[in-house]
């Protein structure tokens, strides 16, 4: 068994390693003065002030309007499942209404419209096409002036693929429909204009993007009326209580400072890495399918199927030989269904059987590329060999028994 230390990671759609540098700010902030940013001595302004710049420099890094009576709000969460639980909860609200989400959506968003299923509301799901491509003309039937909220991805996180949000964002106001995205896989990786894209409120996080795990930001238009998620203080402008972190918002900013100043290099570096891993395991697979390929995608992520393979079989092995990947999202990762992406893409069984996500991050590189193929090309082999022997040692059926 490798060394933990050797093991080649592949999984940055699951978690990013943090990235030094935030580390380091978030280290300086820790070992500061203490300080509870809601304090009125000048250690506790100080922690506010830090705060607030972060919070300023996150909006207007994905795109915010910050200043003026018009300026859009920012608040903290403890990550994206938070946020998302919050918007959708909070925009549907009593009595039951509509809501209309994708078929490819994350379980923190699709988990929380199957518990309003339960309690009444009507749930539309959005079909994608076989690329995993939003289907706008179905979006345009399913969303009308009941719908209390719109929720849909803009990058997905099993296949890469970006959707159409810009085009939905204008059937939606037509409608008079808020939308609300989850950009979780695409800040850090590809430019996101949160007013350029026309949607009401957009969740992120730091921990996908080499910041800290812990820490979410929900925005939203200044029109769109949020209820408090915590009482119990004035925090966050009441709406969510509780002492603030100071090192969690400093962490997240500075790995988005890192990212709009090397955003370009670091989506030109993940594309290339990704162009190479999916051609050298061509050359070695030719029935290799890449979901999703077609499409216009994120530039670190891989989703492939080698069909007739178990995919559960060779994320093991693979961990075994040193590679971290994953069959999909790691908030489904208990289960051993097949992806529900993949099913709304209409995949056939053996490709929904022999799926795997590869997923890249800034710290990845080539050698590790040029590795990992190795090694999986090791493990799909032996697993295939496996799959074989056991087919012949098995005993043959008993007479009659094909008749039944
Ligand atoms: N949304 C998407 C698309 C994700 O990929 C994830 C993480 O896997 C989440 C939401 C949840 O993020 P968090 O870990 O910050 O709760």
């Amino acid at each position: 068994m490798p060394n933990m230390d050797d093991a080649i990671y592949l999984d940055n759609n699951s978690t990013a390693p943090i990235d030094p540098r935030v580390a380091e700010a978030m280290r300086a902030c820790h070992l500061g003065r203490p300080a509870n940013p809601a304090s009125q001595h000048a250690a506790g302004r100080a922690a506010r002030r830090l705060v607030e710049q972060a919070r300023e420099q996150i909006a207007a890094t994905v795109g915010a309007q910050t200043t003026g009576m018009d300026a859009d709000r920012l608040v903290f969460t403890s990550g994206a499942t938070e946020a998302n639980n919050w918007i959708v909860r909070m925009l549907c609200g009593e009595p039951p209404g509509e809501i209309v989400i994708s078929a490819i959506e994350h379980p923190s968003v699709e988990d929380v419209a199957r518990q309003l299923a339960l309690r009444g509301h009507q749930v539309h799901r959005i079909p994608v096409d076989a690329n995993g491509v939003l289907n706008l003309s179905a979006a345009e039937q399913l969303i009308s002036p009941e719908t209390k909220v719109v929720s849909v991805m803009l990058g997905n996180n099993e296949t890469g693929v970006l959707q159409p949000l810009a085009e939905l964002a204008a059937i939606c106001r037509a409608a008079g429909a808020p939308l609300h995205t989850d950009a979780v896989q695409v800040v850090g990786k590809l430019p996101v204009d949160f007013r350029g894209l026309g949607v009401d409120a957009m969740t992120f996080n730091a921990h996908k993007c080499h910041g800290p795990r812990g820490i979410g930001a929900l925005l939203l238009r200044p029109e769109l009326k949020l209820a408090p998620l915590l009482a119990g203080g004035f925090q966050q402008g009441g709406l969510r209580a509780g002492t603030e972190s100071v090192a969690l918002p400093v962490g997240f900013a500075r790995c988005l400072a890192i990212w709009s100043k090397e955003g370009d290099a670091r989506a030109e570096h993940l594309a290339a890495l990704r162009d190479r891993l999916e051609s050298q395991l061509r050359a070695e697979f030719a029935e290799l399918v890449v979901n999703g390929g077609q499409a216009e995608r994120l530039p670190q992520t891989s989703n492939v199927s080698f069909p007739g393979v178990d995919r559960q079989a060779l994320v093991m092995a693979l961990d075994l030989a040193g590679v971290a990947c994953s069959t999909g999202s790691a908030c489904a990762s208990g289960s051993s269904e097949p992806s529900s992406v993949l099913i709304a893409m209409g995949c056939s069984p053996a490709v929904l059987e022999g799926s795997i996500r590869l997923s890249l991050g800034g710290f990845t590189t080539a050698a590790e590329v040029d590795q990992a193929v190795q090694r999986i090309c090791r493990c799909v082999n032996d697993l295939r060999r496996q799959k074989s022997e056991r087919k012949r040692a098995a005993p043959p059926p008993p007479r009659g028994a094909e008749r039944l």
